[in-house]
């Protein structure tokens, strides 16, 4: 295999932001400051007055997601090519980076539409995570492989692990991190995760739900759970095949979605700002994750997966023969323009 596939410009990150609609509160009390051209792949946004053409900026993407964009189309031209990758055999991750409140859990996991209007499978608000373990089981039961599928969710907190998907009761339990001597590409081991054989796509929901569950309990136990947690659910999908001269190969790919902390603790320069720092809200992962990522992005010798949870549980799937999208997340009001315009810029580092 001649490595993974990479984009006209020989790189393996890709970025693409999305921008979603007003909500009931924005559209009374501001006015939208982002443009999105999905054509051009710009994002356009004015931080001065509606004419002043001094005081606007324009950003480039991999690609650019308006508020009109459905799931689906999120799903088909991000998700989709990255899951041909893993199905081949290699680790690939997906995440969702933003200021709270901008988008990332309806991107990564979506939403019911009400009344049960809709099966899981094709409700239109369903997101990357229920789409992408749908999408694996209709992929290969159709090509006829042996294959077999296993999901884990974890959570970091303050640089602690939790596990979603443990059938402990106590969701304050703390999971240990080491070094997996065997893993030549810097993996590490979770002692205890919980990995979950999902044996079709039906196991899939209840599943999820029970993540869900476990997360509204620590959302009431840990203060700000839900925007300082980084949430990393993991699909690992072993694949039997045989090769031309009869021998049985198996095929292992991994991905991850990741759900990240808001990234309103972080400033414009990447740095922690002030106001965070002083509340004793350093997020040490959202931080590290942005070093490492510009470490991939800019080839240096050392990159400093090591300084943090979240890059250390991820070193086997960044970088490397791995491919890795950042959806990032924006509000289009003008009550946000200085974080969007942090995530822009965050968002154009990695590019
Ligand atoms: P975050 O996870 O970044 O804090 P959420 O995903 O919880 O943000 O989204 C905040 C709110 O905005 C939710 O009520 C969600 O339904 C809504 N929302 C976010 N993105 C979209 C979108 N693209 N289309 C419609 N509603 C959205
Ligand atoms: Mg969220």
């Amino acid at each position: 295999q001649s490595g993974v596939k990479r984009d006209e410009k020989g790189r393996n990150i890709q970025v693409v932001v999305r921008c979603r609609p007003f909500n009931t509160v924005e559209r009374k009390s501001s006015h939208g400051v982002v443009d999105c051209d999905h054509n051009r792949k710009e994002v356009l946004v004015r931080t001065g007055g509606l004419n002043d053409k001094a005081s606007r900026k324009t950003y480039t993407f991999d690609m650019v997601f308006g508020p009109a964009a459905k799931q689906i189309e999120v799903y088909r031209s991000v998700v989709c090519p990255i899951l041909d990758e893993v199905i081949m055999g290699y680790n690939c991750t997906v995440f969702a980076y933003g200021q709270t409140g901008t988008g990332k859990t309806f991107t990564m996991e979506g939403e019911r539409s009400p009344d049960e209007q809709f099966t899981w499978e094709e409700d239109p608000l369903a997101g990357i995570i229920p789409r992408t373990l749908h999408q694996i089981f209709e992929k290969l039961t159709e090509n006829g492989t042996e294959f077999s599928v296993k999901v884990s969710l974890l959570e970091i907190y303050n640089e602690e692990l939790f596990d979603l998907l443990s059938p402990s009761e106590d969701v304050t339990e703390r999971l240990q991190l080491f070094d997996d001597p065997r893993n030549k590409r810097g993996g590490v081991v979770v002692k205890g995760l919980e990995e979950v054989t999902v044996h079709n796509k039906d196991e899939v929901y209840q599943i999820l739900e029970r993540g869900s569950a476990k997360r509204r309990t620590a959302s009431t136990l840990m203060n700000s759970y839900s925007s300082r947690s980084h949430s990393v659910f993991s699909v690992t999908i072993h694949m039997k095949e045989m090769t031309l001269d009869g021998e049985e190969l198996v095929k292992i790919g991994k991905l991850n979605l990741v759900d990240l902390a808001g990234s309103e603790n972080i400033g414009r320069s990447g740095a922690v700002d002030k106001r965070a720092r002083e509340a004793g809200n350093i997020n040490q992962s959202l931080l590290t994750l942005g070093r490492v990522i510009t470490a991939l992005v800019e080839k240096r010798p050392h990159v400093p997966y090591r300084e943090s949870k979240l890059t250390r549980i991820l070193q086997d799937s960044l970088g490397g023969r791995t491919r890795t999208s950042i959806i990032a997340t924006v509000s289009p009001s003008s009550s946000n323009v200085e974080e969007t315009l942090s995530t822009l810029e965050y968002a154009s580092r990695a590019k």
